[in-house]
């Protein structure tokens, strides 16, 4: 007998693509079919020795730059043996354990890229997609017809490469920060490492242990969070705590941003002393996560420089200086362009800069909510918590327990983020999906029921409602109530803190602080310091 079950395409096999399978299974009445273009699943997170445009690609060190507690997986915490920012086969196997603990690696399809996604002939009816993927190893190509669609393909592996006037001149090695595995080949070069995101930070520390000098270049600098807080415990662990962030709600981000500057972040590495002191504050642009800069910067392994004025046949020129600064190799690490290759042209629709996505899932033109982007937003804060809600969110949509409003609604909330973000971070080619990471996941949760009732844990179990209120932002709370709760929750909640010391001391730890003495400290600090 055939199935009554909903047939369910997803594209992709990243933590987005498991999170979404793992969505569908638990909510039920789904037939669900994964396609992953290459042979493993995992995405970002799974190294590869070479590095493939369309697929991200990390380095033999990576480590999270989130700590593990804020990026975990809402019902699946990861062991206490973890170390707090896991190196990348350390996420690679939390991920392989969730997916093979959840059943879900039987759905996936590997060698199977999927090259067209479009619309039945009776869409405008049923809403169905008919799905054309290509195996990569056999070239069969294949079509079927799916009732919904979840794209998780991530963003973050089509690199952007700027051009500098006299580029082509340069007879060094010019490539972007994606292609970057090992550094032994750069051992005694002289480097300059363009840009000062996540990726150049580690590009230029990386190449610095081996190199005979590396300069990073940037246009407008940015603020740089060590993953050590000031109390020794992960940065997040400390700040990313849901009262600290309602004052965002309550003042203006531009004093927020001025506190944290200087009560936090000078005090790690004071931007005011070198060269490129960041433009914009510090909620005005995406914080760059790292370990050991300012130690690289003090002891001259990596000198700062502004941007490139232009190249020259042995270096480039800096903007402000007139002497060549000769160079063997430039590393681009200037960030990502985005693309949905397979996708018809009316499904991300993009007006100027503004991407057309309802809380940056679901496209809004469409006449029926059946396909959905999951993973695809640049959030303030951990990524796997919110991807995981949003794929939460469109199971239940697709089940057809929650609905979305109205067109103009979804519109008017849609450009009301995009000027809000304009105004903060300025235009950009991604700024439509930049998002706050405690308040898009509380926006999220709040779709299908998910968000915790603080008043009723105020009520009737205050350790719990402390612990949601000035705790780290666990994504455990999101399984307290809602569709498909988790018994573990609150244990979860509450024994997060013993996960994030133990592999500090490799032991249970002995050292239970008190919000006193905490405030205490801090106030002693401010007073001293
Ligand atoms: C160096 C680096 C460090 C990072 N550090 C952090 C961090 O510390 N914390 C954090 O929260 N996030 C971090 N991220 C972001 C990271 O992208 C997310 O954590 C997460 O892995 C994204 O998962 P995803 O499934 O959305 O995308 P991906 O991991 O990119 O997976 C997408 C999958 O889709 C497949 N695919 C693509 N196109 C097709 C197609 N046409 N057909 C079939 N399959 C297809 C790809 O092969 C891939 O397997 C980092 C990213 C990078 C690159």
């Amino acid at each position: 007998m055939a199935s009554k079950n909903k047939r369910v395409a997803v594209i992709g096999g990243g933590v987005a693509g498991i999170a979404s399978m793992v969505a569908l299974k638990e909510e039920g009445g789904f037939d669900i079919a994964c396609f992953e273009k290459t042979d493993n699943f995992g995405g970002t997170w799974c190294y590869r020795e070479e590095s493939v445009i369309g697929v991200a690609s990390i380095m033999p060190t990576t480590h999270l730059v989130t700590s593990k507690e804020l990026s975990a997986i809402s019902n699946f915490p990861p062991r206490k043996e973890c170390s707090n920012f896991m190196r990348h086969d350390q996420v690679y196997e939390y991920i392989q354990e969730y997916a093979k603990l959840q059943d879900v690696l039987k759905y996936i399809q590997f060698n199977s890229k999927v090259t067209e996604v479009k619309k039945t002939d009776d869409y405008e009816e049923t809403g169905r997609w008919i799905v054309t993927v290509k195996n990569t190893v056999t070239r069969e190509i294949t079509n079927s017809v799916y009732d919904g669609v979840m794209v998780a393909i991530g963003h973050v592996n089509r690199p952007n490469i700027p051009s500098y006037p006299g580029q082509d001149l340069f007879k060094g090695n010019l490539f972007h920060s994606h292609s970057l595995k090992e550094v032994d080949p750069y051992k005694n070069k002289t480097i300059i490492v363009v840009g000062m995101g996540c990726s150049g930070l580690d590009a230029a520390i990386e190449t610095s242990n081996v190199a005979k000098q590396v300069y990073l270049s940037a246009r407008n600098g940015a603020f740089v969070v060590d993953r050590v807080g000031i109390n020794g415990i992960p940065y997040d662990y400390d700040m990313l705590r849901p009262y600290l962030y309602q004052l965002m709600d309550i003042f203006p981000t531009k004093f927020i941003s001025w506190c944290f500057e200087t009560g936090y972040l000078d005090k790690q590495y004071n931007h005011n002393l070198y060269p490129v002191v960041p433009k914009q504050h510090l909620l005005a642009r995406d914080p760059s996560v790292t370990s050991n800069f300012s130690a690289k910067l003090i002891n001259g392994a990596v000198i700062q420089k502004p941007g490139i004025q232009s190249f020259t046949e042995d270096g480039v020129v800096f903007e402000g200086e007139t002497e060549v600064t000769k160079a063997d190799v430039v590393i681009m690490a200037t960030g990502y362009t985005w693309k949905f290759p397979f996708l018809e042209e009316d499904v991300l629709v993009r007006e100027e800069n503004r991407i057309d996505l309802y809380k940056c899932v679901f496209p809004i033109h469409l006449k029926h909510p059946t396909i959905a982007i999951v993973g695809f937003f640049l959030p303030f804060g951990p990524g796997i918590p919110p991807g995981e809600l949003q794929c939460r969110w469109v199971a239940q949509v697709f089940a057809g327990k929650c609905k979305l409003p109205s067109r103009k609604i979804m519109l008017e909330h849609t450009r009301r983020r995009y000027e809000a973000n304009v105004a903060r971070y300025g235009p950009s080619e991604k700024v439509s999906i930049k998002v706050d990471f405690i308040q898009y996941c509380d926006e999220i949760a709040v779709e299908f029921g998910a968000k915790p009732n603080l008043l009723k844990y105020f009520l009737t179990d205050i350790h719990l409602f402390s612990k949601i209120m000035f705790g780290p932002s666990l994504a455990y709370q999101y399984r307290l109530q809602g569709p498909h709760p988790w018994d573990g929750a609150r244990e979860a909640i509450m024994t997060s803190e013993e996960r994030m010391l133990y592999p500090l001391a490799r032991r249970e730890s002995n050292v239970r602080e008190n919000m006193l003495k905490i405030l205490f400290r801090k106030a002693l600090s401010a007073l001293l310091f």
